[in-house]
């Protein structure tokens, strides 16, 4: 029996070798405490929170006060929407429109739906065919909508698709229309280049999860700091930011995961060309089969790959069979079997849509030899469902 093969890395990346060594050391040989204590092993464990967060500073190049750290990037998502709502209930504001992307990731969504019980709207530009976001459908939106919009909120690269967003053509377009913008980079964070510095965005997320570190661990980077007001009371943790006994080990392991990535981001090209070969050569077998979004810039590390006929479902739980892990369009939408608002955007027909399944794998040296086993993998499985055999040359 081979060893099993997780593709299945933009729902949870699997925990890295270098934070398992971290952990197991750190556990053994540091302290633990309240970081807030005032004895010699809080101020420790305290300054190896401020150590994290110059680091973090350092690789994602902003201000070490721009940095929150939160429990993850649903966290994050959900504090800049109560800032937004806090500022426009002390401002007595009138503006309360959201303006978010019809493929933003769930806790976008119902983040903004949850302030219409406050008199909120939400407004949806539209998305283009190969999965991005049409600016002409955002600066229509904007135009239509001066005074009222409060915030945009788009993602930087789509979870299900993988698809890039053009987010520094949409920082200028907030500017433009001076819109606060909540860039969620959750997806994009580790696996392409990012400065905070260089981008135009208010707003920037992290998960610890998605970066091969610990689950509950997360950040936001805001630009304007002062002006930012707390989803979670407390006691004045995180710079009176964000309340509650930090996380210390949680943001420990997601400095030694960011490090790393950033490190082997150079893989990136590499990456990216062993996938579009893998891609051509199941084309090539299965002419069938849609790369969704493939017309589009992808994080290279994702495939998002329906072959109609087939469902999505069916087709995980053989490649489960064969000890390969893969992901429907999205986790969140696996656990509740919705089919994916993000395809529907997309205007992909519904065949389409029940079949896809996605592939998301690590920036490991070994890149080549798991797409070459996935590729096996799905010419058997594909051929089993279709009962169309495939002779590989
Ligand atoms: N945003 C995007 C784009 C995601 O992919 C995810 C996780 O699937 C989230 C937000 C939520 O992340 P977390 O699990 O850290 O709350």
């Amino acid at each position: 029996m081979s060893s099993e093969l997780y593709a299945d890395h933009n729902a949870s990346a699997d925990l890295l070798d270098e934070v398992k060594e971290y952990l197991m050391i750190r556990m053994k040989e540091q302290p633990f405490c309240n970081p807030s204590s005032q004895h010699i092993r809080g101020i420790r464990v305290k300054m190896a929170i401020e150590n994290c967060r110059s680091r973090i500073a350092e690789l994602l190049g902003c201000e070490t006060k721009q940095i929150i750290f939160t429990s993850g990037a649903t966290e994050s998502i959900n504090s800049v929407f109560n800032s937004i709502s806090v500022a426009n209930t002390l401002s007595k504001s009138e503006s309360k429109t959201f303006i978010i992307s019809q493929i933003e990731h769930p806790s976008t969504i119902y983040a903004a739906q949850s302030y219409s019980r406050f008199g909120y709207e939400t407004i949806k530009p539209s998305t283009m065919n190969n999965g991005t976001v049409s600016l002409a459908s955002l600066e229509s939106v904007l135009s239509k909508n001066t005074n009222k919009g409060c915030l945009v909120a788009v993602l930087a690269a789509n979870n299900e698709t993988g698809v890039l967003q053009p987010i520094d053509r949409i920082a200028e377009i907030c500017r433009q229309f001076e819109l606060p913008f909540l860039c969620d980079t959750t997806q994009l964070i580790g696996k392409e280049n990012f400065s905070f510095a260089d981008r135009g965005m208010d707003f920037c997320i992290a998960s610890s999860h998605k970066l091969g570190a610990l689950p509950g661990s997360g950040l936001l980077i805001c630009r304007d700091p002062q002006s930012f007001h707390p989803l979670i009371q407390g006691g004045g943790q995180e710079g009176r930011l964000r309340g509650g006994t930090e996380n210390y080990l949680g943001t420990e392991a997601m400095t030694v995961a960011l490090d790393f990535s950033i490190r082997t981001l150079n893989q990136g090209e590499r990456i990216r060309t062993l996938r579009d070969k893998f891609e051509k050569r199941l084309k090539r077998y299965f002419p069938k089969v849609e790369i969704i979004g493939q017309s589009a810039n992808r994080l290279a590390n994702t495939s998002l790959l329906a072959y109609p006929g087939t469902i999505g479902a069916q087709v995980q739980m053989a490649l489960n069979d064969l000890g390969i892990q893969v992901g429907l369009s999205s986790a969140c939408t696996d656990a509740s079997l919705k089919t994916s608002h993000v395809l529907h955007s997309m205007g992909l027909k519904k065949e389409f849509v029940d079949a896809a399944i996605r592939i998301s794998l690590p920036y490991s040296e070994d890149i080549e030899k798991k797409y070459d086993r996935l590729f096996h993998a799905l010419n058997k499985v594909y051929s089993d469902l279709t009962s169309s055999a495939q002779t590989i040359a």
